[in-house]
């Protein structure tokens, strides 16, 4: 869990990196600084503390608390990026959806649910949505999906991906960094960013044992600081997660005093 406490209780070799880890921080996050984020959201907390995290990263987020002043403004300027809530006075989150997707294909749609909505992940997704996510949700999470959904769109307007960004394809395992999507044996794996990105680690170096201290470099580029047990239990997750799509998961594997590995299809 990353909370503001755990962020200040950093460990003392890590403190060491700090300034020039929130440097780099800083140089990622301005790749996209300035780009607009609409938030519609109907709980004023919610939404302010959504539009803090934004601002915190560079973009210019704009707030609106129903349905139709939201759509209202998207007909006189689009943004790059649209938070939105499903159970939304006056114009429903579906619907300014299916509206939006009638505007432009390009803006990044991102739900956010709550249990009550019952979402239908299949109807959200072919309505348009590009992603979501279920409250209550780590505000890391949401900064980490904004920036992947830009960044996808950068790609898609002809910037080219770096080889970290490449679809990448082990034996039954396919990940696209750019879509934050994971499949096995062609079922869908919803997996978390961190949980993602500590994946994607792994298997990119088939067989090779990688440290929990590496994991953390590769996990959390934000330099959130986090332990060893933090590492554990991703991967618990994450084995969990495949296990449910099938039970003879077994691809990743804790080396004893080591760390972990993703046995490949040859190993
Ligand atoms: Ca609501």
């Amino acid at each position: 869990m990353t909370t503001p406490g755990n962020i200040e209780a950093e460990c003392g070799q890590r403190k060491a990196d700090k300034h020039r880890g929130w440097l780099r921080y800083s140089l990622r996050m301005s790749q996209f600084a300035g780009r607009s984020v609409a938030v519609v959201e109907d709980e004023a907390t919610i939404r302010e503390a959504v539009c803090t995290a934004l601002s915190r990263e560079g973009y210019a987020a704009e707030a609106f608390g129903d349905g139709m002043s939201a759509w209202e403004a998207f007909v006189r300027g689009k943004p790059d990026v649209v938070i939105l809530d499903i159970g939304l006075p006056k114009l429903d989150g579906l619907e300014v959806c299916r509206r939006l997707r009638g505007l432009s294909d390009t803006i990044a749609i991102i739900f956010l649910t709550s249990r009550e909505d019952e979402f239908d992940r299949v109807l959200g997704l072919e309505i348009g949505a590009d992603d979501y996510l279920c409250k209550p949700f780590s505000m890391r999470e949401l900064m980490a999906r904004v920036k992947v959904l830009l960044r996808r769109a950068s790609v898609a307007a002809g910037e080219s991906a770096s080889s970290d960004e490449r679809p990448l394809t082990i034996g039954s395992l396919a990940l696209d960094p750019l879509r934050l999507a994971a499949t096995w044996k062609g079922a869908a794996v919803p997996l978390t960013v961190t949980e993602f990105l500590l994946l994607q680690s792994l298997a990119r170096r088939p067989g090779i044992v990688k440290t929990r201290e590496q994991l953390m470099e590769d996990t959390y580029p934000d330099r959130v600081s986090v332990t060893d047990r933090t590492i554990d239990s991703h991967v618990k997750r994450i084995r969990r997660k495949f296990e449910s799509i099938d039970r003879m998961f077994n691809a990743l594997e804790s080396v004893y005093g080591a760390g972990y590995r993703y046995t490949g299809p040859s190993d």
